[in-house]
């Protein structure tokens, strides 16, 4: 096994050039080129790995513009592509997550009462919260307004239309809990947006939040590009690929120590993902997809998010009266047994429960 873990991860293997723009962590204006991709037809970007933070991101970075109009695309792609009956499996899959999660807070003496979430989705996690914690008041923010009209609609949390760069000043010290899954990837300005966190915690807040390994995500679009010497395609506008130790190192050095920190989901890694080179683990060459396509045509086919929450949580074992069942058929379905450190950087996905401590002059 040791011999094993010794060549995975591989280390990426690239050339040193200069950026066009500064890395958005440490500010260095060189890093190693390791991909080469083009988000739809709408930008062309390197993938640069800053040598002394860690962190792998586009260069140049997506504009606000650009990200806005490449992901209503692939809303639109995506809609078309998976069936209703999956999306309505996947909010109940994440009730039972914020339902294990709460669950997690509570019995380590934990009981949040004001909670923000980055980027909801459904906001169906953080329902799942809700049911542990039922006087917890919910916020929610995002740019995506079908996204925020489903979470008023379907559970009535206070909603705040913006993206995550900008700072609010009336959020300032109001929250105990903040939770960012699966969107640390996506956002255009990272430290901003870990600013702009620290500023939104009370004295002693949790800040939770999973992410893809930066390594094993960025691993297909390396692969085309030394293997293949070719630009890849991008869809997902996954801007930011993180390095676990780098990702702790930024963390402390802006005063959140960890709580939890792992990466887990480690069934990727034995199929090769950051170590293995071969053509079926190569991101497809580029084809420039076309997103005024989407955004003009093809928009007319998606139907309207219109699901009924009862329906989705009317399953018997949801009941206040069974909570001990819930936990344990929760915890069948989405716990993580085999845990390791991100600084190993293996396995799909990180996960990260800090406490933030504030001095006195922030
Ligand atoms: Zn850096």
């Amino acid at each position: 096994m040791k011999s094993i873990l010794k060549k995975i991860p591989s280390p990426l293997k690239g050339e040193i050039v200069e950026r066009q723009e500064e890395c958005r962590i440490c500010k260095e204006k060189i890093g190693k080129q390791i991909g080469e991709i083009d988000y739809w037809d709408i930008k062309s970007s390197k993938i640069i790995k800053c040598e002394k933070c860690g962190l792998a991101q586009l260069d140049p970075m997506l504009t606000e513009e650009e990200t806005s109009k490449g992901c209503l695309a692939y809303y639109i792609e995506e809609s078309l592509r998976v069936s209703e009956k999956e999306e309505e499996k996947n909010l109940l899959r994440n009730f039972r997550r914020g339902f294990l999660f709460g669950m997690s807070l509570k019995t380590k003496g934990i009981y949040p009462k004001e909670v923000l979430e980055l980027g909801p989705g459904s906001g169906y996690f953080a329902n799942g919260i809700k049911f542990i914690f039922p006087n917890a008041k919910i916020t929610v923010m995002d740019v995506n307004r079908e996204m925020l009209r489903l979470n008023e609609l379907h559970h009535h949390y206070n909603i705040i239309e913006s993206s995550l760069e900008k700072y609010i000043p009336e959020l300032d010290n109001k929250f105990d809990l903040i939770i960012a899954r699966d969107i640390l990837e996506h956002v255009i300005d990272f430290s901003k947006v870990i600013e702009n966190v620290k500023s939104y915690f009370k004295e002693k807040g949790l800040f939770h939040f999973i992410t893809p390994n930066g390594h094993e995500d960025i691993w297909k679009h390396y692969l085309t590009f030394n293997y293949q010497n070719a630009k890849s395609e991008l869809l997902i506008n996954h801007v930011n690929y993180f390095d676990g130790k780098g990702l702790l190192n930024f963390l402390l050095d802006n005063n959140f120590s960890p709580v939890n920190y792992y990466t887990y989901k480690l069934k990727t890694t034995r199929r090769g993902r950051g170590w293995k080179i071969s053509k079926k683990l190569m991101a497809p060459l580029s084809k420039k997809k076309n997103a005024d396509y989407y955004i003009d045509k093809k928009i007319a086919e998606v139907k309207s998010i219109n699901f009924d929450k009862k329906a989705v949580l009317n399953k018997w074992y949801i009941s206040r009266n069974r909570k001990f069942l819930m936990y344990i058929i929760s915890w069948y379905h989405h716990a993580n047994i085999l845990k390791l450190s991100p600084e190993l950087n293996v396995g799909h996905e990180i996960y990260g429960l800090f406490r933030i401590t504030k001095s006195n002059n922030t």
